[in-house]
């Protein structure tokens, strides 16, 4: 049970960098019809706000990956529990994360759009911890580099709890 919770990164902080990745969305995929393909559940709301700050056509879908199922640590082992509805071949694909951690289950995913025949694959990542990769992804569009902590809010959990915050918070 987390014993306090402590902002990180303010709403409005957040607000900025997510206008600031849709300019540079915006400006790489005009013309381009991309598909914006979010994790779930954790970038729902990531996903509502960014796509909302980028005046251009483009497609919405979601994956759903196995998760750290309420614990705290990755088991490594990703399944995808709920299939995309889109055809992904030939498409322009960013994928959009909440937090990029081990860089598991992007690598994994990544892996599994390519087999897909994809037009490309680049990665949208809201925040990051580099500090805890196991393995190397590039990471396209960064919102925030954070710290070594588990974080909740803004669409990120604890189990199933905290995804209303509207600040990006780290348990202790
Ligand atoms: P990775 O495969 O990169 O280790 O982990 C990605 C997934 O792990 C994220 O989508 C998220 O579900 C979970 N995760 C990693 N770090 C955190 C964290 O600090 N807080 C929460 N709530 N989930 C995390």
């Amino acid at each position: 049970m987390p014993t306090a919770l402590n902002v990180l990164i303010k709403h409005q902080e957040i607000k900025r960098a997510v206008a600031r990745l849709a300019r540079a969305i915006r400006h790489d995929y005009m013309e381009k019809n991309p598909l914006l393909i979010g994790i779930l559940k954790g970038s729902f709301i990531f996903m509502a706000d960014l796509v909302r700050e980028i005046d251009m056509p483009l497609e919405v879908d979601f994956i759903r990956l196995s998760s750290y199922g309420g614990g705290i640590q990755s088991s490594g082992k990703i399944k995808v529990l709920s299939r995309l509805n889109e055809p992904v071949e030939g498409r322009h694909v960013l994928i959009v994360e909440d937090i990029i951690d081990t860089g598991l289950t992007t690598a994994y995913l990544i892996k599994y759009l390519k087999r897909k025949g994809p037009a490309s694959v680049r990665l949208c990542a809201l925040t990051e911890k580099p500090s805890r990769r196991k393995i190397d992804v590039k990471i396209d569009y960064t919102g925030f580099t954070v710290p070594d902590k588990f974080i909740v809010g803004y669409g990120i959990d604890w189990n199933e709890k905290y995804r209303n915050l509207r600040d990006i918070c780290y348990i202790e």
